[in-house]
Order: structure tokens, then C-alpha cells, then sequence
């Protein structure tokens, strides 16, 4: 049998059977069964069937909405992959990536024409349920894939990052390995926007034990929904960005979460003292800090709080722990020669939730993956780490200029890239500084006299998703430099 049907379609199907009454979701306020999950998902494979089209890729036009979640299911039982396309992002940049995927069709769950001059646009939710198509599933092999998630690219286009049924399957049977123990009594926060890879995590796996997920919209400040779900339906399982906990630091005197029984961080650096504070809002709960990149599947190491003793920690950012997955996590110096002992070193990853490759993109997987002397093949994630204590890897930062805004994983030279295109020969730097809440924002600084900036603005953001916009643009008449002559970074950080 193939392993995303033991690990995903199976469960899928049977909580869908044999609990069709209790609430597979909350979105938006209103409940919805498992039932009505699978009414939705059999209406979406029925126009699906009608379309008799072999494309393997077909894109979503990203919602807080239960036919968005619908589509995912439906496109898998279908044996096809999907592509999500986010709302607020630039129409042509969402075009783009339809064009590098080839897909046909966009599923939409609201009535959009944005994409109708590029593919055929299904409006889901007027799709009526016929027949129910929960048991038979089309053909698919593991190396089918489930999705394709697009990344900040450093040369100004998104970079596909596909992953596989394998890969997904993988990554759940990791995830249960860690020893999580979720029923249909428990209540899970979904706070992703489905372009970002944790997502899949949290729309997906509690479906697979019956429990109930919990949507937090796309509009409105996040970090407030995430609470007044957390404590209006008193939540037993979260994985947020630290971010998010970031926001709430001012109030957490306040917050008493009894309920909750796993609390999971992913996706940035989580300081040691944030977690311990965070950990006296909820006294029953495990705190894990879980590590990984989009392309091994969501995460793969993880690191349990220790909430009355010392913890593994590098400059007050908690460790990211040890392998969950049967894969293998190792530190490489610059001769791809593995390190053993505390030096730092560079974080490589390998095993079955690793994806295939880049997405068509030959040269960034030449950059990227690697083959050791044992046949074994790694990607380089460009984290610096070492071991600590107990061989739990010490996250230490990035090799290259990749940061995270609220989890948003960006390459700063794809900012300067549609900088430089609308500016031309003007030099162009984009920093990450950390603002008065605690957490990271976007300085641009343009070599040039001050002028007129919202031409610039209105440009980049025809370009970029909104958290790639800086919230800061300086003009500096010129970069200072340092004594290696390069632009003196530090300098400049000090005018924003
Ligand atoms: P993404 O592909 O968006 O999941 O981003 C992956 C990158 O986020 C990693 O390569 C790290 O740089 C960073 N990251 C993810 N989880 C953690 C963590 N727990 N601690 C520190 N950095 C993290």
C-alpha cells in the first residue's frame, strides 16, 4: 500500500465515516462536520472529473473557507498536486507561478476573474454535492506529488519547492514518532496562510485522529485572533511562529490556557526566556521549539522545553533539538566534511521528507543538494549550527541573506532586484532590523537624493507580497564603507 494513503487518505477517509457528525472545523465562526467536509470534497472531485484533463498540477486560489480546505483533499483523492495562490499577493506574481507550473485550472472558492485570461477558473463553492466519492481514489504513486509551495527567490522570481505524497507521508509518520497523542477531543489551532508550509501541518494532521481545527481569518491582526480563539474554544493544540507569542509578550500576565497540551514553534529563532514566559500561560502544556525548511517537509528536528532546569540555548535562542525523522541531520564544514564536536558548521538535511528538487530550476538544485561518499543525498539548509549539550544542534543564523518577517521566509536581494529594476543603476540595500515590538521589520536604504518615494512604493508593491515591503525606505546621499571597503551595514542600520 502506498504510505500516503496508510498515513493520510485512510485516516482521512475513516474519520470522515465513522464520525461524520462531530465538527472537522471552525471557520469564520461556523462549524462544519466531517460530513459536510466530505459532501464538499465529492462536489469539488466531480467537477474535477468532468474537466478530463491529465494536469497533475492545479493551483488554489487561497481562503479562509472550507472549499479551499475541500480542494487540497479533493485534488489529492484525485491523485494531483495543488499550487496555493495567495490573495493578497500581486496577480502577477501569482501569474507567474501558474505559467512555471503549467497548470490549467485555479479553484477558486470565491467568484474571481483575476486569472480567467491565464486558466479555467472553477468557482467552488457552486459546485453541488451529486455523489459521494470518499472511498475510491484516483491511481498515484508516492512519488506523485501532494504540492508545490513558492519561496522568495534571490534573483527576483519565486522558486517552486515541490514536495511529494512520500515526502507528506513521511513527515505525519516523523510527526507521530515525536509522540503526540491527538484524539477527536482535541481542539487545534490553524493560523497559517496556505502559502506558508506550516500550514499544511495544522489543516492537516488533526484531521487524521478526528479532532477539530480551528481557522484563524486572513483579515484582521492575527496574533489578537489567535487569542480569542485560544480562549474562547480553550484550544489543546498550537503551532505558531514565535512571532505571534512576540505581539502577545505585553499581555501574557493575563493569559491562563489550562486547556492547552502541546504548544509548538516553528519557523524563526524562539528566545529561551519568551518559551518560559509563554510556558506559565499554559501550565499543562509541552513546549516544543521544532526546526526545518520547506524543502524537508515542514519540520524535522525538535527540541522540548525543560521548564525547571537549565535548557540548551546559544545567545538566548532556545536549540532547535535533535532529528524526529528517520532521516539523517548532520553539520558540514566548508568541505561538505562532517563535524562531531561543537564547532559551527553548516546544517544539512537528508531522508524521505527531502524534496526531489527545485521546481525546474537545474542550477539553484546544483547550489543546493549535495551527494556524501555513502550515496547519501543532502540539501544545505544555510543555517549555522552546533551540537550542545546531549547533542541537541544550537541554531546560531543564516550564511546567506535570507530572513523571517512573522515566519515569511525572504531573500532581501529579491527586494533589491525589483528595486534596482524600477530604479536602475542606483545601489540598493535591504536590512532586517528588530522594531519596538520585538520583532523583525525591513529597512531600504537607496543611494540616491531624496525624492519622491511612492512611485517606488506602488511599484514594488505591483511586485511583492505585502510582509517583502519595506516598512522603512531612507535615502542616503552615500553608503558609507568599512575598512575592507563594503558598505558598512552597521552604519546604516543606525539611521533607521
Ligand atoms: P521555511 O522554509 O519558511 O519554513 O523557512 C525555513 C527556515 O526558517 C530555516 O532554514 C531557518 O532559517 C528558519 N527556522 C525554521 N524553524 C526555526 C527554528 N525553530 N529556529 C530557528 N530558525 C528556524
Amino acid at each position: 500500500m502506498s504510505k500516503f494513503n496508510q498515513y493520510i487518505l485512510i485516516p482521512l477517509r475513516d474519520a470522515m465515516r465513522n464520525q461524520a457528525e462531530r465538527n472537522a472545523y471552525f471557520i469564520q465562526g461556523k462549524y462544519y462536520t466531517y460530513r459536510y467536509l466530505a459532501e464538499r470534497i465529492s462536489a469539488i472531485r466531480c467537477a474535477i472529473h468532468d474537466w478530463q484533463s491529465e494536469e497533475k498540477v492545479v493551483a488554489i486560489a487561497i481562503h479562509d473557507s472550507i472549499d479551499t480546505y475541500a480542494s487540497i483533499f479533493a485534488l489529492w483523492m484525485e491523485g494531483k498536486a495543488y499550487v496555493p495562490l495567495h490573495p493578497n499577493q500581486p496577480v502577477e506574481r501569482n501569474k507567474n507561478i501558474i505559467a512555471q507550473v503549467e497548470a490549467k485550472h485555479v479553484l477558486d472558492s470565491e467568484k474571481n476573474e483575476a486569472y480567467a485570461d491565464v486558466c479555467q477558473v472553477v468557482y467552488t463553492a457552486s459546485l453541488e454535492y451529486a455523489k459521494e466519492y470518499v472511498d475510491d481514489w484516483a491511481e498515484a504513486t508516492d512519488d506523485d506529488l501532494a504540492y508545490i509551495l513558492f519561496t522568495s527567490g534571490s534573483t527576483g522570481v519565486p522558486k517552486g519547492v515541490p514536495l511529494s505524497r512520500k515526502n507528506l507521508a513521511a513527515f505525519v509518520e516523523a510527526f507521530w514518532n515525536i509522540g503526540y497523542e491527538l484524539t477527536q477531543e482535541d481542539r487545534c489551532l490553524q493560523c497559517f496562510d496556505l502559502t506558508f508550509d506550516l500550514s499544511v501541518m495544522s489543516y492537516l494532521v488533526p484531521l487524521l485522529k478526528g479532532a477539530c481545527i480551528y481557522t484563524v481569518p486572513y483579515e484582521g491582526v492575527k496574533y489578537i485572533a489567535v487569542v480569542q480563539l485560544m480562549e474562547a474554544h480553550q484550544l489543546t493544540f498550537a503551532l505558531m511562529t514565535p512571532s505571534t507569542i512576540q505581539y502577545l509578550r505585553p499581555y501574557f500576565e493575563e493569559f491562563d490556557f489550562p486547556a492547552m497540551r502541546y504548544s509548538l514553534f516553528c519557523g524563526e529563532a524562539l528566545p529561551t526566556d519568551v518559551a518560559l514566559e509563554w510556558s506559565r500561560c499554559l501550565p499543562n502544556a509541552e513546549i516544543d521549539n521544532v526546526y526545518g525548511p520547506t524543502e524537508d517537509t515542514i519540520f524535522c528536528t525538535a527540541y522540548r522545553l525543560r521548564r525547571n532546569e537549565p535548557n540548551v540555548e546559544h545567545n538566548g535562542v532556545l536549540s532547535i533539538g535533535t532529528t524526529m525523522t528517520s532521516g539523517k541531520v548532520i553539520i558540514v564544514d566548508e568541505n561538505n566534511q562532517e563535524i562531531h564536536d561543537d564547532q559551527v558548521g553548516e546544517l544539512c538535511l537528508s531522508g524521505e521528507q527531502l524534496t526531489q528538487g527545485y521546481w525546474k530550476n537545474p542550477e539553484k538544485n546544483a547550489e543546493a543538494f549535495w551527494f556524501a561518499e555513502d550515496g547519501t543525498r543532502y540539501y544545505r539548509s544555510g543555517d549555522l549550527c552546533f551540537y550542545g549539550e546531549g547533542g541537541n544542534i544550537n541554531f546560531v543564523g543564516r550564511k546567506d541573506s535570507q530572513v523571517k518577517i512573522n515566519g515569511f521566509r525572504i531573500e532581501l536581494s529579491e527586494i533589491e532586484f525589483h528595486a534596482r529594476q524600477f530604479l536602475g543603476d542606483t545601489l540598493v540595500l535591504v536590512l532586517a532590523y528588530t522594531n519596538s515590538e520585538g520583532t523583525q521589520s525591513l529597512a531600504m536604504f537607496i543611494e540616491a537624493k531624496e525624492q519622491d518615494l511612492q512611485a517606488l512604493k506602488d511599484y514594488l508593491a505591483s511586485k511583492l507580497p505585502p510582509y517583502m515591503l519595506p516598512t522603512k525606505m531612507i535615502y542616503v546621499e552615500k553608503f558609507p564603507v568599512n575598512s575592507s571597503n563594503k558598505i558598512d551595514r552597521s552604519s546604516l542600520k543606525k539611521l533607521i
